[in-house]
C-alpha cells in the first residue's frame, strides 16, 4: 500500500439525509485518501440555532447500517438516539454514543432541546472477521480525561498515554478530543498509527500549517509528535489507527465488500427484513436510493 504524505483533507459541504436540510462538513472519504485507520467517514456539523433563522436541527428518520460502528460525539446540544436492538438513549457533550452496525440495525437520531447543534459524526469500518456480528449499542459517560503536555485530552476510543476508553473497537485505532486553552503544545502520537485532526471550534496551526475549522490534517505513520499553536483556544477531534488495509465499498449507509451485498443489503431495507424496526419512532423511514447503473466495485484506501 503506498504511504500518503503528511496534508490537508479540506471539508466539502453535503446535505445530510434526512427530511430538511441539515448541513455537515465531511472529510473523508476524500479523493485523496478514503480511511484513517479504521475511519472511513468524518462528518462536522454546526455550531447551529434549532429554531429561527439559520436553524439546522438534526432529524434524521430511521434508517439502516451494516458493516461499521457509528460515533456520535457533540460539542454542544442534545441529540436523541433510537435503534432497533431497543436503545432510547440521549446524549450530551462529552458522552459518547456508539452503535457497532455488524450485520444489520436501523437507527434514528433527532436534536433536542434549545441548545445550539455541534457535534461530529464518524463511521469506523468493522474487519471482515467482525462485521457480521450481531447489533448492539453502547453509551459512555465519564470517559477518561486528563491533561497531557497542558492538552486536555477526552479519551473516545481507543487508548491515550495509557488512559483507556471502556468503548469496544475492533481494530487498533484511537479517538480523542482535545481542549486547548490559549498557547502552544506539543501532542505526542501513536508511531504505529496514522491520524487525524479535525479542528471542531476556535483556531490552530499545526505544526506549520494553519486549519481552517471543520478541515482535516493528516499524518501518516511514524510521525511522534505535532506542535500545535492557538490564540484563541481550540478544540480538536484526533483519530488514528493502523492503516487499514481490506478494500471497502461504501454505498448509502452500508461499509461492504461486493455489488451482491449491497444489493441485498438494500432489498433487504426495502423489503423490512433483517435491520428491524426502530422503537418508539413513528417517523416514516428513509428509503434507499436507486442502484446505480454500473457495477459498484470495493476499493483500496489510497487511490491507485
Ligand atoms: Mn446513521
Amino acid at each position: 500500500m503506498t504511504r500518503p504524505e503528511q496534508q490537508t483533507l479540506l471539508a466539502r459541504e453535503v446535505p445530510l439525509g434526512g427530511t430538511r436540510d441539515m448541513l455537515v462538513r465531511r472529510t473523508l472519504p476524500n479523493r485523496a485518501l478514503r480511511t484513517i485507520g479504521a475511519f472511513c467517514f468524518v462528518d462536522h456539523y454546526g455550531p447551529s440555532p434549532l429554531t429561527g433563522p439559520g436553524a439546522h436541527p438534526m432529524v434524521v428518520p430511521p434508517h439502516p447500517h451494516c458493516g461499521l460502528q457509528t460515533v456520535s460525539w457533540l460539542l454542544s446540544g442534545d441529540v436523541v438516539h433510537r435503534d432497533s436492538v431497543g436503545s432510547v438513549q440521549p446524549i450530551r457533550p462529552g458522552e459518547l454514543n456508539l452503535m457497532t452496525a455488524g450485520e444489520g440495525i436501523a437507527h434514528s437520531e433527532y436534536s433536542v432541546g434549545s441548545s445550539d447543534l455541534h457535534g461530529v459524526q464518524l463511521w469506523v469500518a468493522l474487519p471482515d472477521s467482525e462485521r457480521n456480528q450481531p447489533p448492539h449499542f453502547e453509551h459512555h459517560a465519564g470517559l477518561p480525561d486528563f491533561d497531557l503536555n497542558e492538552i486536555s485530552v477526552r479519551v473516545v476510543m481507543g487508548e491515550v498515554e495509557g488512559q483507556k476508553s471502556p468503548a469496544e473497537s475492533y481494530s487498533p485505532l484511537v479517538c480523542a478530543e482535545l481542549r486547548l486553552a490559549p498557547g502552544s503544545y506539543e501532542l505526542p502520537l501513536n508511531g504505529d498509527f496514522e491520524h487525524g485532526l479535525l479542528l471542531a471550534d476556535g483556531d490552530v496551526i499545526v505544526d506549520e500549517t494553519t486549519l481552517a475549522r471543520s478541515a482535516l490534517e493528516y499524518f501518516p505513520e511514524e510521525t511522534p509528535a505535532v506542535g500545535l499553536t492557538t490564540e484563541s483556544g481550540a478544540t480538536l477531534l484526533l483519530i488514528g489507527g493502523e492503516p487499514f488495509d481490506e478494500q471497502l465499498l461504501m454505498w448509502w449507509n452500508f461499509v461492504a465488500r461486493t455489488h451482491e451485498e449491497i444489493v441485498q443489503a438494500r432489498s433487504d431495507w426495502e423489503d423490512d427484513v433483517r435491520f428491524g424496526t426502530v422503537v418508539d419512532d413513528d417517523h416514516p423511514p428513509l428509503r434507499a436510493p436507486e442502484m446505480p447503473a454500473t457495477i459498484l466495485r470495493a476499493r483500496p484506501s489510497r487511490p491507485d
